[in-house]
Formats: structure tokens, sequence, C-alpha cells
């Protein structure tokens, strides 16, 4: 399991000294890396999981001188993590650190020590260091300026490299045998892999195409590891819209809206669908609407179309003669409705609009909708459920399986869009890293 201080120990301070100057220069961790004396580290790391949870552990832990190899099931690696840099890859958020840790609700208490430790800011240190320039859009989230995730993979796997990190891929994990040993199904048929220490970033469940299928489920079910349930989060919902609605108007985007739910809301964006809603402003209310919906079979959505303007101003411009002008021509040049505005206040009265100002006005400021699904984790940006925190220890090693650890988001918390995901993917791979080194 672990060996004793030998020839290597040289080449362990030089890259644990390296790594103190350099990675650690930004990480302002408060958590030495390794004692130079100690000679009790486990020697090889096996990653299963070549996502960036598993990969920075990877990069820390090469850094601090033990033989990783990262395993994957797909071809190739970080899949996942290519297909988020199709949306531009936000990496972070700059907003208050505060309120950057409560955006991960009941998980923040949690997630704290190790956001703490690896902050917004040093994930954005970390690319620059990397040699790709962040900028900050209007909203405060932070994108790489390439809006790309291949560059920085590039750079990242370059840098792997250099730190001697090897990469098994096409190696599905498949368990442990009985003596231990990690269970690879590879092109060649099984493979036993041994080491002194495991770290396990496999991921949710969400775009299973892309390598998380969230499979481990079963595996660490069996060892008695607790687990909540996988769900879909950041996912669009299914409503029961007319024809008219799915044909004239999937694919619309309802901007400057404020959407809510159960006393929370914000103003956003979100996207008609033909199965219903998704977008960002949907995401961000998905966790209490897909607990609604588990509990009472549908949740409703408000919509204020016109969230800068006060209903009585409304009813007001809407009590002006309408004159020859068609029903929605005279709603857009009145309150400046859209016409998938318009569609909506229809579909959510299923039948005429009111023809009273007063009634119209209120309708503007609060269309409901009725949300009957939530639309598969399949399609989702991420996973909800997965480890329970009481399953793992502070360096996120599982207590059931001693030199087993958890990272990334297979770990049971939920954020909304906006960078939070991958910070807390990256934090929790740099926490377990420390974890394996202090193991
Ligand atoms: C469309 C989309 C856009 C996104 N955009 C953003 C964004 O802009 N900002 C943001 O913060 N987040 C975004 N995310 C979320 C972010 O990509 C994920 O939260 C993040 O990739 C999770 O990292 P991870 O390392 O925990 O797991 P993953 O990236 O899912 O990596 C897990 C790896 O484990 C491998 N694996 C799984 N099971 C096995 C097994 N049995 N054997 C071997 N290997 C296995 C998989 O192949 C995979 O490579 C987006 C997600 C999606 C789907």
């Amino acid at each position: 399991m672990t060996e004793r201080c030998g020839q290597s120990m040289d080449r362990r301070v030089a890259a644990l000294l390296a790594m103190t100057e350099n990675g650690y220069r930004n990480g302002r961790s408060s958590r030495a890396p390794v004692s130079v004396s100690e000679c009790t580290m486990p020697k090889t790391v096996a990653v299963v999981g070549s996502g960036p949870a598993g990969l920075i552990a990877a990069e820390r832990l090469a850094g601090a001188g033990f033989a990783v190899t990262v395993h994957d099931r797909m071809p190739s690696v970080g899949r996942k993590f290519l297909l988020a840099g199709r949306g531009g890859l936000n990496l972070t958020h700059t907003e208050p650190y505060d309120d950057f840790v409560g955006r991960y609700a009941e998980a923040a208490p949690f997630l704290r020590p190790m956001l703490d430790a690896f902050r917004p800011e040093d994930l954005v240190d970390w690319v620059e260091d990397l040699g790709e320039e962040t900028f900050e859009g209007t909203s405060g989230r932070v994108f790489p300026r390439s809006f790309k995730a291949s560059p920085l993979l590039r750079k990242w796997l370059a840098r792997l490299d250099g730190l001697g990190v090897r990469f098994a891929l096409r190696r599905r994990w498949t368990g442990w045998t009985p003596e231990g040993a990690l269970r690879f199904e590879g092109p060649e048929g099984e493979e036993i892999v041994t080491a002194d220490a495991v770290l396990l970033a496999l991921g949710g469940a969400s775009w299973p195409r892309m390598g998380s299928d969230g499979a481990w489920t079963t595996i660490l079910a069996e060892k008695g590891v607790p687990l909540a349930p996988l769900r879909a989060s950041n996912m669009g919902f299914d409503v029961a819209w007319s024809s008219i609605m799915r044909e004239r108007f999937a694919g619309e985007p309802i901007k400057r809206a404020f959407f809510s739910h159960a006393g929370r809301g914000l103003r956003g964006e979100a996207v008609v669908t033909a199965e219903g809603l998704e977008g960002g402003a949907i995401y961000a209310l998905s966790a209490s609407l897909r607990e609604t919906i588990a509990a009472e079979g549908a949740a409703e959505l408000r919509i204020d179309l016109r969230p800068d303007m006060a209903e009585e101003r409304i009813a007001e411009r809407l009590s002006a003669p309408r004159g020859k002008a068609s029903q929605a021509t005279f709603l857009h040049r009145a309150a400046g409705l859209s016409p998938v505005g318009i569609a909506l206040m229809r579909e959510s009265t299923g039948g005429p609009l009111p023809a009273e100002a007063k009634a119209l006005a209120r309708l503007v400021k609060s269309v409901p909708l009725r949300l009957t699904g939530a639309r598969p984790i399949e399609r989702a940006i991420s996973t909800a459920g997965g480890v329970m925190f009481e399953a793992v220890d502070d360096g996120l090693m599982l207590k059931a399986l001693p030199g087993v650890f958890v990272a990334g988001e297979m770990l049971d918390w939920e954020a909304p869009t906006g960078g939070y995901l991958l910070t807390a993917c990256f934090a929790t791979g740099v926490r377990a890293a420390e974890g394996i080194t202090g193991f």
C-alpha cells in the first residue's frame, strides 16, 4: 500500500516544491499538499473519470509526485467538458463570494471549505496560467475568451503529459475483485488494476453519450455507500402546448421576462420548445419545479412579461381604444408584447384573452403556466443526487471504502448554471487530491 522513502523521494520533493511555487501559488490553500517528511504516501493513484474533477485531481497528484493513471470508458477525454464548451464554457462567476456559495443551497455548508480552498478566482487564475485568456460577461459570468473548451483542454492535457499522467481510455470501470483490485472492461476484455488509492470522478447521469451514465450507483450501493437517487437538474419542463403553440413558436425565446415559482423568481430568458420550456431562467428554478412536480404531479410557473412596467400603467395603456388593429397588434403597440408573449397568454387561458384592460394587465404581469413533467435526465445539463455527504470524510474518502475517494458531479449537490457546476467540480477534485495526498 505504501512505500518507504527511496530514490523517488527527491523527485517528489522537487515536484512538491515546484507545486508549492507554481500550482499552489494561486491555490490559496491553507492545507499543505503533502508533508516533505512523510514517507508513507500512496505511490500509485487510479483516477477513474476524465472530466474536470478527475483531471484537476490528476494534475495535483502528479504534481506532488504520484504515479497517476486516468481511466475512462470513452475513447477520448473530457467529452462533457468539451460539450460544455459548445455553450461558451461558463467557467465561474464573479458575484460576491457569499452569494456565490449560497447558490449551492443545502450543499453550501459542505462545499464551502472546498470552495474556500479553491475559489472562483483560483479557477480563473488556473485557466490563465494555462495560457487561456478569460473575460467577464455583463452578468458576472466568466468565460475563456475563445468561448471554447477545446484549446483549454489541449493545453491541460499537455501539462498533464509533462507531469507524467498516463491515460487508459476505452476502459469501463465495473467494480472490484474480491481482493479489492479495480476491474475494467477494455478493448481486449477484462483488465485488473491495482493502485494505492483510487479517485472515482465518474460524473452524473446527464448526456450519457458523453460518458457519464450513472452506472456507478449500482456498484457503490452494493458496497453500502449512502446514495441519493440521481435526478435531472438544470433541465427543461413539459407543457401541454396547443398544436399552434408547438408548431408556430417552438424555438422562440422569451426575453427580458421575470420567471417565478414558489416565492422565488428571477429575471432572465427561456425558450419555447416542442415539449415545453427550457433555458437559463427555467434551469435556475428547476430544483423547486422538479420537487413540486414530484410531490404534486404538476407545478405552476408564473411569467411577468413586462417586469419593468407597473400593472396600473399597463392597464392604463390597454384601456386606450383599439380601433381597427388586431388584438395582437394592439397588445404589441400598447404593452410592448411580443407574439410569443401573447401566445403564452392565450395558452394560459386556453381560450380568449380577458376583454377588460385591468384583467388583461394582470395576466401580462403574471402568466400562469402548468408544467406537467421534467425533461429526462439524458437531456439535462447536470445531475442532482449521488454520493451523500455523510458517506465521505473531510478529504472526500468514502467511509465504507478506505482508499477510495470521490469528486465532482457524482457527489450529492446541485447548482444552477452560471459556472457553479464547473467550479464545484474543480474544488472537489482539488480536495480529493489533498485527501489522497494525506492518506
Ligand atoms: C450541455 C452542457 C453544457 C454545460 N455547460 C456548463 C457550463 O458552461 N458551465 C458549467 O459550470 N458547467 C457546465 N456543464 C456541466 C459540466 O460540464 C459538468 O458539471 C462537469 O463536466 C462534471 O464534471 P465531472 O468531472 O464531475 O464529470 P464528467 O465531466 O461527467 O466526467 C466523468 C467522466 O467519467 C467517465 N465515466 C463514467 N462512468 C465510467 C466508468 N464506469 N468507467 C470509466 N469511466 C467512466 C465518463 O466517460 C466521463 O468522461 C454543462 C453540461 C452540459 C451537459
